[in-house]
């Protein structure tokens, strides 16, 4: 009978212990999802993880060479870490895409999206937005002699593409609905797919569509934006404090010329 107790006080003691335990990481879970802290998390650990494209031509683009990720992004990115934490060695980047972007982000897997990201509506009802640091527009990138010049030539069957998670795929049901959208996971993948003549032209941002008629000259941007996409640095929703500092950030870097410095090595047009 004693021996009986003494098992059951051991295994309510196991169990007490594991609920605990359980309890204890819920909580550490939502510290981490919660917003409120994340200025104080990103001191705290004395580096800010940027989620940025590797795959985008002039706003995020990993060099094969030197492994090293370059473009308008990841400069903005060191610049600002330089002004919140003192030194852009502090800025740590993980590739995103337009996808994983936001839920990366929910995750806690990166502080802040700096990623060719357009402020919505929509997306501001998941995160939190800094001030517009870039001013792009949706267009059009299509091999040179097509017919399609602009929009208006998008009829019924032709093959859009796009990707998926962008305001591209979503803005360009609405404003073609005849076209056939085919929706890929990144932007080297999409461009791949028009080289190989799976559609008929790429629709996103007219800054990133330069970027790919840069890469291949036998690729031209067509027509006028026919949407705006004000660029902005996402954080996690509830996060007032750390959007005052990347603002305020942005504010000395456009006083004090860098962001014009920046804007000038990669925005040619
Ligand atoms: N700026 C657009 C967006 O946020 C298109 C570029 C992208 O897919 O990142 O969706």
């Amino acid at each position: 009978m004693k021996k009986k107790n003494l098992w059951f006080a051991l295994l309510t003691m196991i169990l007490a212990a594991v609920v605990l335990g359980a309890c204890g990481s819920e909580d550490k879970e939502k510290e981490k999802d919660s917003g409120k802290n994340a200025l104080d998390t990103v001191k705290k650990q004395d580096k800010i993880v940027w989620g940025v494209k590797n795959d985008t031509r002039l706003f995020g683009l990993k060099n094969p060479t030197t492994g090293d990720i370059e473009g308008f992004d990841i400069d903005m990115a060191k610049a600002l870490t330089k002004e919140i934490l003192g030194d852009e060695s502090k800025a740590e980047f993980k590739e995103v895409t337009s996808k994983t972007r936001i839920p990366l982000l929910q995750k806690g897997d990166i502080n802040a999206i700096i990623a060719t990201m357009t402020i919505t509506e929509e997306r501001k009802k998941e995160v939190d937005f800094s001030d517009v640091y870039f001013e792009a527009g949706q267009s059009l990138l299509v091999k040179k002699g097509s017919s399609i010049k602009s929009i208006d030539d998008i009829k019924k069957g032709t093959k859009v593409l796009a990707v998926k998670g962008s305001t591209s795929a979503v803005n360009i049901r609405e404003k073609a609905p005849e076209a056939t959208v085919l929706e890929f996971e990144n932007y080297a993948e999409a461009f791949t797919a028009l080289k190989s003549g799976q559609g008929d032209t790429l629709t996103t941002d007219n800054a990133i569509l330069y970027g790919m008629a840069d890469e291949d000259s036998n690729y031209e941007v067509v027509g006028d934006t026919f949407t705006d996409e004000p660029y902005g640095i996402a954080v996690k929703k509830d996060s007032p404090e750390f959007i005052a500092e990347i603002n305020k950030a942005l504010k000395t870097l456009k006083d004090n010329g860098t962001y014009d410095e920046i804007y000038k090595k990669w925005i040619k047009e």
